[in-house]
């Protein structure tokens, strides 16, 4: 939800009449949806702009008001939508049975249309508070970058993704060099300064959508890079290295270089199947950072794991 825009309200009710009404309750603030059935309050929910609370009546020609709640929670595209029922339905077992299902809510008619109003922007500013707060959850604190929780999400997904695809996939470590010294020299803020400096300078240097880069962990950082060839990746890698370097850190007690560096541990796969594990895809990487601190560090390692089981041959 934009905060500028209006809160989209899908109104599901098979009486044109019940429609109306409740869409010019809420034509002031919100952006009424309507649909005359279960089946149109189903297009809509898992259409290209989904709503943001469902208002839905129960009983219905063919899909009801039950049955639509039961698809919408089956389907995580919609299953944190909240519903409120809207019904003549008003014994305590029908309420009963409509919150059991899913619904935050249940209004019997007839209603007061201030209490539906005061209701409806009760959940929308909950469903606000959880986006905000599932949000948080995925950024590191200081960087403001996504965190490693985010990453072995990412990761995950689209480590399967290529695996069912053939394509090949890139990961990078990227390792702060000398960076106790630094700290030791200039304290713990300054610290603190340079790291969000070098996230920004990471982040800057993705192009791609699907790309990532997340704070691996205090001044490590780790980049996801699918569908990215080892000569692409190393393009990526150089990148970052250089990124990092005009930040122009000064670091006087770095044995390597006048400045802030990183060094990067590098790694593609290509053919994968199911036996080379994304774990020992991350400890190749991890391997290869080691070889670039052991070589002298600012400079990229990069390897790759060919697993051949994919290709056909002949
Ligand atoms: P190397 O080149 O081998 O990577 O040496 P290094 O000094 O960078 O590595 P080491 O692991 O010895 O030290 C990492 C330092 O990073 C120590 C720690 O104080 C600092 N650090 C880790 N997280 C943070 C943080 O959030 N803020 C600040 N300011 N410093 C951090
Ligand atoms: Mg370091
Ligand atoms: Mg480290």
């Amino acid at each position: 939800m934009e905060p500028l825009e209006k809160a989209r309200i899908l109104i599901v009710d098979d009486e044109k009449m019940n429609l109306k009404v409740l869409a010019d309750l809420l034509k002031e603030e919100y952006a009424p949806v309507l649909a005359r059935s279960g089946e149109e309050a189903l297009q809509h929910a898992f259409g290209d702009s989904p709503p943001d609370l469902i208002l839905l009546d129960v009983v219905m020609p063919q899909l009801g008001g039950y049955e639509v709640i039961k698809q919408l929670k089956n389907d995580d595209r919609t299953k944190n939508i909240p519903v409120i029922f809207v019904t003549a339905l008003s014994s305590v077992e029908d309420e009963e049975h409509g919150l059991k299902l899913g619904a935050v809510d249940y209004i019997t008619k007839p209603y007061s249309p201030p209490i539906v109003k005061i209701r409806i922007r009760n959940h929308l500013r909950l469903v606000h508070h959880y986006k905000l707060l599932d949000q948080l959850a995925y950024l590191d604190g200081l960087t403001v970058i996504p965190n490693r929780r985010r990453f072995e999400e990412v990761f995950q997904k689209e480590w399967a993704r290529s695996a069912r695809n053939g394509t090949s996939f890139s990961l990078a470590m990227v390792d702060v060099d000398f960076f106790k010294q630094y700290n030791d020299h200039f304290g713990h803020a300054m610290g603190d300064d340079a790291l969000q400096k070098i996230a920004k300078a990471l982040e800057g240097g993705l192009k791609r959508p699907g790309d990532l880069v997340a704070r691996y962990g205090g001044e490590e950082f780790v980049m996801v890079l699918p569908e990215t060839d080892a000569a692409a990746a190393k393009v990526v890698a150089e990148r970052a290295l250089r990124n990092v370097a005009e930040l122009n850190l000064a670091h006087p007690y770095s044995q390597v270089a006048s400045h802030l560096s990183v060094s990067i541990g590098l790694v593609t796969t290509i053919y994968m199947d199911k036996k080379t594990l994304p774990q020992t895809f991350l400890k190749t990487a991890d391997q290869n950072l080691y070889l670039a601190k052991h070589n002298g560090r600012n400079q990229i390692v990069s390897s790759m794991i060919y697993d051949w089981s994919m290709m056909s041959i002949g």
